[in-house]
């Protein structure tokens, strides 16, 4: 059985030829990554399942009142 390729369509192209950078998944490594990439000549797209950042260092510490 063969099956044939995905048909992606071509992105508008306004980005000036840079190079275009796709960041999956906005947990530290990846806003760590669009954050050190914030200079650089490219665009970059960051895809998250969530349109917020769970901070979860210390978390149990809060949850439990160790910290406020
Ligand atoms: C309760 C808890 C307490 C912690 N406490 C500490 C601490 O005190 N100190 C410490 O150093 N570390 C702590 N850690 C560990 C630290 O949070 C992790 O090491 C760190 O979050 C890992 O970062 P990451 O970017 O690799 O992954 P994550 O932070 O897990 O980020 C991954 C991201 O990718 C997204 N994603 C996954 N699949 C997809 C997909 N298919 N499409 C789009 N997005 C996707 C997720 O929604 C998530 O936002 C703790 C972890 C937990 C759970």
């Amino acid at each position: 059985m063969t099956t044939s390729p995905a048909r992606v369509p071509a992105p508008s192209d306004n980005s000036g030829g840079r190079p275009r950078v796709v960041v999956i998944g906005s947990g530290f490594g990846g806003l760590f990554a669009a954050q050190a990439l914030r200079n650089a000549p490219v665009d970059i797209t960051l895809v998250g399942k969530t349109s917020h950042h769970l901070f979860q260092p210390l978390l149990y510490q809060v949850a439990t009142g160790i910290l406020s």
